[in-house]
């Protein structure tokens, strides 16, 4: 294999909730693979901070645990995971009092190199975080934090978390991870945007019928059920990762690939978003699976509120009022205990505006689907010849453009979306984290349709598990002639 890595500075990260899901399923895998990938410097330090009283073995046996259980098959020698092991440490912290910050602070004290705090803690405890840091010494100009989901729980929480954040650090240091955008195909979808010429021309409403999101899952609340009844899709999906994929498509070319230039842009689509009216929402809560109801639970049963009015799907259509996308309807939909596991973005262009074969010749519009998961690809669907005697016939064909048939799968480094974040957290690059202005735009053109669901007492249709949501949402498109494109695995 080729290697591409490109080195990065000496650092030191410390994981508030080092002990956590997410610590342990995506970030310490992720950091180990970048290890194996030459990338994580020799001196450079990962230091777990939690309340749990453990030291720093007991704390590599616990890391040795999850990259067993959570690394994905990464094949490695038995020596590069005691060598990144031996760059672990821990500190017993307690976020909301004083226990262990002195200790951090020595173990921070003196070094010269980029340092680096992910709060992979539940989000009350950010500010609380920020304050301490800044308290012990360590909120200094070196210092970066990285900030999860969920960001806020409307405009007016995001506002003040972002102002308590901004008290203790500058906005060029913080890093609000949406991870959506460090999937190798959401970055790919740039490069072909901006890299080539064919499509930037056709980018617009003149060309362009509709655009589609969908990110389908086939699993259920699972144990976040007391925290996804507060949330829903709405807040936990489309206000972040749903959004974040619709400024990317829909965005004017930035001046250059840096994170103001981008992100500038991608605030410029949330702002020019249309209000999204009532009949241009269905909201949907999965249903046991029949038969197997122990096992899958419908969504009251899961989240343990037996009238809960929380939606566990979303579809819904929008419109960006600017010149390129003016009349560009934008569908976009997200559930739980979908039909199969798929996110994909569709672009679907106008017919021909005349057709010169004979109507029973067969007519197809260009699809350009960027598919996320499973598959990562993009594959263009264009119209040729059906091959063969008996005049013309008109088929489509994929153009595919996916690593798998163009480029040696041996040739391509797979990395993960939380390691390529994390790696440029270190790097210093904030083009794919969210700005504190975006988060806020986001909320403030989602803040309203939850108040009217909450005005209206709206109640979340029911739809079947394994389908692909309430037949409402079928209706959303086709009342407009259009059809959603399939959910296929
Ligand atoms: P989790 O499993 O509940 O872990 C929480 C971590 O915080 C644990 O390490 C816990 O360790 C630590 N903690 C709790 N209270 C603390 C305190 N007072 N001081 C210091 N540490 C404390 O949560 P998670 O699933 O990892 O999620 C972490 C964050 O990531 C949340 O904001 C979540 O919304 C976000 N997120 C998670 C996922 C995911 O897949 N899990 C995905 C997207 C976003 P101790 O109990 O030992 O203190």
């Amino acid at each position: 294999m080729v290697s591409r890595v490109i080195p990065v500075d000496l650092f030191d990260l410390v994981i508030f909730g080092g002990t956590g899901d997410l610590a342990r399923r995506k970030i310490l895998p992720g950091l180990f693979r970048r290890f194996c990938a030459g990338q994580m410097p020799d001196q450079a330090r990962v230091i777990g901070a939690a309340r749990s009283e453990m030291d720093s073995d007991g704390y590599r046996e616990m890391v040795r645990e999850a990259i067993g259980e959570f690394g994905g098959g990464h094949t490695f020698e038995p020596a590069q995971l005691e060598a990144f092991l031996g760059q672990l440490e821990y500190v017993a912290i307690d976020a909301l009092g004083e226990q262990g910050w002195k200790e951090l602070q020595a173990l921070m004290a003196g070094t010269e190199r980029v340092e680096a705090y992910y709060f992979s803690v539940a989000p009350s405890l950010f500010g609380e975080i920020a304050e301490r840091l800044q308290k012990w010494g360590m909120a200094d100009d070196q210092a970066r934090i990285v900030v999860e989901k969920p960001f806020g729980r409307d405009l007016e929480t995001a506002r003040a978390l972002n102002k308590t954040l901004a008290t203790y650090f500058n906005e060029d240091q913080i890093y609000r991870i949406d991870h959506y955008l460090g999937k190798e195909t959401v970055q790919n979808l740039m490069a072909v945007r901006f890299g080539n010429m064919l499509f930037e021309p056709l980018w617009n409403s003149q060309y362009v019928d509709h655009i589609q999101i969908t990110v389908a899952e086939t699993v259920g609340v699972g144990g976040r059920g007391e925290y996804y009844d507060k949330s829903g899709a709405m807040r936990d999906m489309v206000q972040n990762h749903l959004m974040q994929l619709l400024c990317l498509i829909a965005m004017e070319p930035p001046a250059r690939f840096s994170p103001d230039a981008v992100r500038d842009e991608k605030l410029k689509v949330i702002r020019a978003l249309e209000p999204v009216l009532p009949y241009h929402v269905v909201r949907g809560q999965y249903q046991a699976e029949p038969c197997n109801e122990a096992k899958n639970p419908g969504f009251r049963t899961a989240v343990g509120n037996p009238r809960s009015r929380t939606e566990s799907f979303i579809a819904l259509r929008t419109e960006i009022s600017n010149w390129r996308w003016a009349g560009t309807p934008f569908y976009l939909r997200t559930g739980k205990r979908m039909q199969a596991r798929s996110s994909e973005i569709t672009v679907v262009f106008k017919d021909t505006p005349h057709s010169i074969f004979a109507e029973d010749a067969g007519r197809h519009r260009n699809v350009l689907s960027i598919r996320l998961q499973p598959n990562e690809g993009i594959t263009l669907g264009v119209t040729i010849k059906e091959p063969g005697p008996g005049g013309m016939r008109l088929i489509d064909v994929p153009l595919d453009m996916s690593y798998a048939e163009a480029i040696n799968p041996d040739d391509v480094e797979h990395v993960d979306a939380y390691e390529r974040l994390i790696m440029d957290v270190i790097r210093g690059n904030q083009t794919l984290f969210m700005r504190g202005d975006e988060v806020e735009a986001a909320w403030a053109w989602t803040d309203p349709i939850i108040k009217g669901w909450e005005a209206r007492n709206d109640v979340p249709k029911p739809y079947d598990h394994g389908s692909t949501g309430p037949t409402d949402s079928t209706e959303l498109l086709r009342r407009e002639g259009r059809e959603w494109r399939q959910v296929t695995q």
